[in-house]
Formats: structure tokens, sequence, C-alpha cells
């Protein structure tokens, strides 16, 4: 669906399909160029980066691989608690290996800093970030990452993978949800 289709429960569409896409192409670009002759290795943060990596890995003119992980910060509310679980660990081993881990968004950042803590004492090789979305008014924590899509104001929004109680992740573009949704 797209943002128009449910207009009355958004308030502010930042980014369309269209800039995604366009912006995904140019990343890829990016870390064809910046990996060549290196195997990489792609790690999507389960559930977010889902429509991220599907379309970010499809735009690579190379091949990798890829593997998920699923930690929780969340719950069902808006604000990020800074508790980090894991719920579905990797299947590869990380040692000697070239990682680009892929996320949605960076808000608070808690969550990356712990994944990047963790991915360190696991032996990578090198690990990266690449990141759609990220929240610059939002830091807890500063994050080197390395590709960043767009840098977005320090509101909730949904779409393209991002959710709210499960809900929205189907949207297309990325907007900010409307006050009346979750209050
Ligand atoms: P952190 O605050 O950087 O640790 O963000 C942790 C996770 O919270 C992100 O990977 C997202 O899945 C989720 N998240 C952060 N901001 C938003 C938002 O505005 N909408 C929906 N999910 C969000
Ligand atoms: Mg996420």
């Amino acid at each position: 669906m797209r943002a128009a289709d449910i207009a009355d429960q958004l308030s502010t569409v930042l980014v369309t399909e269209e800039e995604i896409q366009a912006k995904l192409l140019e990343l890829a670009q990016r870390v064809d160029a910046e990996y060549e002759g290196k195997d990489l290795l792609l790690v999507g943060v389960l559930k977010g980066a889902v429509m991220v990596m599907a379309d970010f890995a499809r735009q690579l003119t190379r091949d990798i691989t890829m593997d998920w992980m699923a930690v929780s910060s969340y719950g069902a509310g808006t604000k990020s608690s800074g508790v980090v679980q894991i719920r579905k660990d990797l299947d590869t081993d990380l040692h000697g290996k070239h990682v680009l881990i892929v996320e949605d968004i960076i808000d608070s950042g808690l969550t990356l800093s712990w994944l990047l803590e963790n991915f360190q004492s696991r032996g990578a090789e090198s690990i990266e970030v690449l990141a759609l979305l990220r929240k610059p008014d939002a830091a807890k924590v500063e994050i080197d990452c390395r590709y960043v899509g767009f840098d977005i104001p320090n509101e909730f929004v949904v779409g393209y993978g991002l959710d709210y109680a499960e809900r929205y992740r189907n949207l297309r573009d990325v907007a900010v949800l409307a006050p009346h949704v979750y209050s």
C-alpha cells in the first residue's frame, strides 16, 4: 500500500518509495565498489530490515551471503528501552568475514552499539553498518554508520518495514504516524 491509501492514519510522508529505491541503488553502487574482491556477508536485523535488505541486496551486481538476526529492544511501544535481547541468533560463523549490518533505522543507537560489540567479539574481519534511516536528534550513543539513506526528524515513523505494534510494515513509503493512532 502507498501512503495515499491510508492518509487518515498518517501525518506526514517523509520519504517516498521512489526516493527509497533511488537511494538504495546509490548505496548499492558504493558497496559494490568498496567491497570489490572481498567476500561480503549481509546481516539483516529482523523484522524491520526485511524490506531494505530485499531491495538493497538485489541492487548489488555481485554475489553476497545473507544472514539474519532478531533482537528486540522495543516491545510494542514507541520508545527505546535500551534492553537488547537476542530472539534469533546468526547461523553463520563471523570469523574472518566482512560483515555489513543492514538496518531499517538508527534511533537511540542502543541496538546497534550492542550488536557491533557483540559481532566484534565473534572475530569478524570488518563490520560496517547500512541504515536506511537515522534520527540524529534521538542519538544516545554515536554509531559510526558508513551507509546512511536519510536523516529524519525525531518522530515515530512507520512503513517500509517499520511497524507500530506490527502494523504498517507493508506501507511502501516512510511516514509519521498520526498521533490519534497510538494515543
Ligand atoms: P534504537 O533506538 O536505535 O536502538 O532502535 C531500535 C529499533 O527500534 C530499530 O531497529 C527499529 O526497529 C525500532 N525503531 C526505532 N525508531 C522507530 C520508529 O520511528 N518507528 C518504528 N520503529 C522504530
Ligand atoms: Mg530494527
